[in-house]
């Protein structure tokens, strides 16, 4: 069996890993891999404390995913020789100010009630777990099974695991055209692979999907053969990010993640083994690529009301990058036609879903376990989720 994944994201490169090492022969093709989403993500593998009041039904493929990621960071270690940047360790939710405290306990209740295990603790224990955390805290919680991970440290990883497969290539092109039905293929600048199964895990990029026919695309993928117009409606959600870096002598964060709640405004703190700490994240609908000054000046204000010797770190990064939304803030994960499986639209939980993701694809498109799976859940006890409100044609 032969699959042509497009996109080379934190989604298509864990879905063809999955995909190669069960013995698939499998192409990537991307002009730019990893430099999506990916490389803005701060890596929480948040699938209790990113619970939204709206998104219970995400609850089927997140919980799993979450359980998934530690034996599948370490199988992936295991393959590529890499370091993935997986971190276990709790995730700590404080509040600033008593208002932001009744908003946090609401949530809390929320997710209790869904058994969800996030637990109300005193700020001292707070302090306790993260001493860089201010005194001036008005609540705090925690969640034990929350982790972290780098995804471009585990981009990184999961490339060098195809490189080191036989049946596996990267293809460093643009696709322009795919087809489903009878002949799958993919057209990319300077050339055409016919395929068993495609696999569209493009991120946010633009896709043009009509039934068979369709005319010529001035931009964006076409996708062709299918059975009536399929609609993807993915739209960019920017994020900024600030990337700190602890200098020598300098205040250590402990591990844990921080979430906050600001005068009503989110901020996290994600610190990670080698000294890099992860502040996000504005949520931008306004159309502009760019590092947006305000969200930089906000993220940094937020950040140290709650960590205040943060200020003594170096600012080694600011960058910007869309979150692929769809209108309900679920994927669009399934097979939309014969020889298409559809992976896209994994907005603010792609990270922590990519596991799961890549299973379910495997799944889909047939192919068994592979062996590395007798150390965690094989994708049969992953796939069971209710598919339903994952169907790509559900907004078509
Ligand atoms: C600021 C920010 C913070 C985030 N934090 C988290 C987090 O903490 N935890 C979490 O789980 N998620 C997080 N996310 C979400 C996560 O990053 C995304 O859900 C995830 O990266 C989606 O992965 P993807 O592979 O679908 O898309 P992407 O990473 O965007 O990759 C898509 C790829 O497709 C390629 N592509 C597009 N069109 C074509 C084409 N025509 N031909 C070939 N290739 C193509 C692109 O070049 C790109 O490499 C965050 C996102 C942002 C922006």
């Amino acid at each position: 069996m032969r699959c042509v994944v497009v996109g080379a994201g934190i989604i298509g490169l864990s879905a063809a890993w999955e995909l190669a090492r069960s013995g698939v022969e499998t192409v990537v093709v991307d002009p730019a891999p990893a430099g999506g989403a990916t490389a803005a993500a701060a890596g929480m593998l948040a699938g209790v404390t990113e619970f939204h009041y709206q998104e219970r039904d995400l609850l089927g493929l997140s919980l799993p995913a979450a359980a998934k990621w530690p034996s599948w960071a370490a199988q992936l270690e295991a393959a590529s020789g890499l370091s993935t940047g997986f971190r276990p360790g709790g995730t700590l939710v404080v509040a600033a100010d008593s208002g932001d405290r009744a908003t946090l306990a609401d949530l809390r209740a929320a997710q209790a009630a869904l058994g969800l295990a996030v637990e109300e603790i005193t700020t001292r224990e707070a302090r306790a777990a993260e001493p860089l955390l201010t005194p001036r805290l008005a609540g705090a919680f925690r969640a034990v099974g929350d982790h972290q991970t780098d995804p471009r440290r585990t981009a990184a990883a999961l490339v060098a695991a195809l490189e080191a497969l036989p049946n596996a290539r990267l293809v460093a092109a643009r696709a322009v055209r795919c087809g489903a039905g009878a002949g799958p293929f993919v057209e990319y600048d300077g050339g055409r692979l016919d395929c068993d199964e495609v696999v569209l895990a493009t991120g946010g990029g633009m896709v043009r999907a009509g039934g068979t026919g369709e005319g010529p695309v001035r931009e964006g993928l076409a996708l062709e053969g299918l059975p009536a117009p399929l609609r993807l409606p993915v739209r960019p959600v920017y994020g900024d990010v600030l990337r700190l870096r602890t200098v020598p002598g300098g205040p250590l964060p402990s591990g844990n993640v921080v979430r906050g709640l600001v005068g009503g405004q989110s901020v996290y703190i994600v610190p990670r083994a080698d000294g890099e700490v992860v502040v996000g994240a504005t949520e931008r609908e306004d159309g502009r690529a760019g590092v947006g000054a305000g969200g930089v000046h906000r993220l940094l204000r937020d950040a140290l009301r709650l960590m205040p010797a943060l200020g003594e770190l170096d600012l080694a990064e600011t960058i910007a990058r869309a979150r692929p939304g769809t209108p309900d803030n679920l994927p669009l994960l399934g097979r939309a036609a014969p020889g298409l499986v559809v992976a896209v639209g994994f907005h603010r939980h792609g990270v922590l879903l990519s596991a799961a993701a890549a299973a379910a694809v495997a799944a889909l498109v047939g192919v068994p376990a592979p062996p590395g799976h007798a150390a965690g859940p094989a994708p049969s006890d992953l796939v069971p989720f209710d598919p339903a409100p994952f169907d790509p044609w559900r907004f078509s």
